[in-house]
């Protein structure tokens, strides 16, 4: 049996619906499985912008049967519902906010509102937390997740989790605002936030892969058995540096996904619109490139690369 969000679902159903705060309904799928198990929450684009993890979770939600289910499933299909149809790149249109950076929420915005919703009315009736995310429209990304550091207990068992994908690289997080920053770091839930995906594009393979690892997700959990396996061999970061741009104008980035760059390497410059150069960017630590702006605006204050540390 599932109870949640003023549902009730027998076990071995399935309920497909609308929840979310007063004025904000969001698709999800509710499936209690017929033997118990955990519950496991999976959300997708709380960005707006980020594709790749909706058909994957759609697609999840339609062939998973309730009968072959050990647990719950809570599946979100689509977070940031209003950005998507506004076409914004990452935040809520109503206020601006973003869903990795507001919690735990407030009653004042809609996006604080969401936030405050998932807190209170989802995350205590959960075991685990997997969020989908992607290379926004202006960056491109290689497939990496982050993972809550902040105590050992739950760093164990997300790595656990991670460990069943099929996500080359992981990166520790010690973020407390974000849906998965705050489930993991503040609440203790095991959870992950992956990426896969960039460019404001939705490509099938992107949809493909997240949904086989959704399957390993399931099947290490031991809610729902699948022959699949995964081969992929992982790498753990708990450093990343997260570069801004120091002004506004022309970015004109010199660097590739996967680059390795050494400190001091040259990284990219940011000119005005005369073409004079306002800063030079360049590694300040050894360390691979995960993902970096392609778009051409550089903006005060937001990021320009990202790269783990070796
Ligand atoms: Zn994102």
């Amino acid at each position: 049996m599932l109870k949640i969000c003023g549902k009730v679902l027998e076990s071995g159903s399935k309920l497909k619906c609308s929840l979310g705060p007063e004025g904000y309904p969001m698709p999800v799928t509710l499936v209690s499985g017929k033997n118990p198990g955990k519950t496991l929450l999976i959300t997708a684009q709380i960005h707006s912008g980020e594709y790749a993890g909706t058909p994957a979770v759609i697609r999840l939600a339609n062939e998973v049967d309730p009968d072959m289910l050990d647990g719950n499933l809570v599946l979100f299909h689509l977070v940031n519902i209003t950005g998507f149809y506004e076409g914004m790149n990452a935040y809520v249109p109503e206020d601006h906010g973003n869903l990795n950076g507001c919690y735990p929420g407030n009653t004042d915005t809609v996006s604080g509102r969401i936030a405050s919703f998932f807190v209170n009315e989802v995350f205590p009736f959960v075991d685990a937390v997997i969020d989908l995310h992607g290379g926004g429209m202006n960056e491109r990304l290689s497939p990496c997740l982050f993972y809550p550091g902040a105590n050992d207990d739950v760093r164990k068992k997300s790595i656990e989790i991670a460990d069943a994908t099929d996500i080359p690289v992981f990166i520790m997080s010690r973020s407390t605002t974000g849906e998965v920053g705050y489930a993991g770091n503040i609440l203790g839930i095991p959870s992950l936030l992956l990426e896969r995906g960039y460019g404001g594009m939705y490509e099938k393979e992107w949809g493909d892969k997240y949904y086989r690892d959704l399957r390993l997700i399931l099947d290490n959990l031991g809610m729902y058995h699948t022959d699949m396996v995964t081969a992929c061999e992982k790498r753990d970061f708990t450093e990343a540096i997260y570069m801004e741009s120091a002004d506004n104008g022309l970015w004109y980035p010199a660097v590739e996904l996967n680059q390795v760059v050494h400190s001091g390497d040259y990284m990219g410059k940011v000119e005005d619109l005369y073409g004079n150069i306002l800063s030079k960017y360049y590694a300040q630590a050894d360390g691979e490139v995960m993902y970096y702006r392609t778009s051409m605006n550089a903006v005060k204050g937001h990021n320009l690369v990202s790269y783990v540390l070796y």
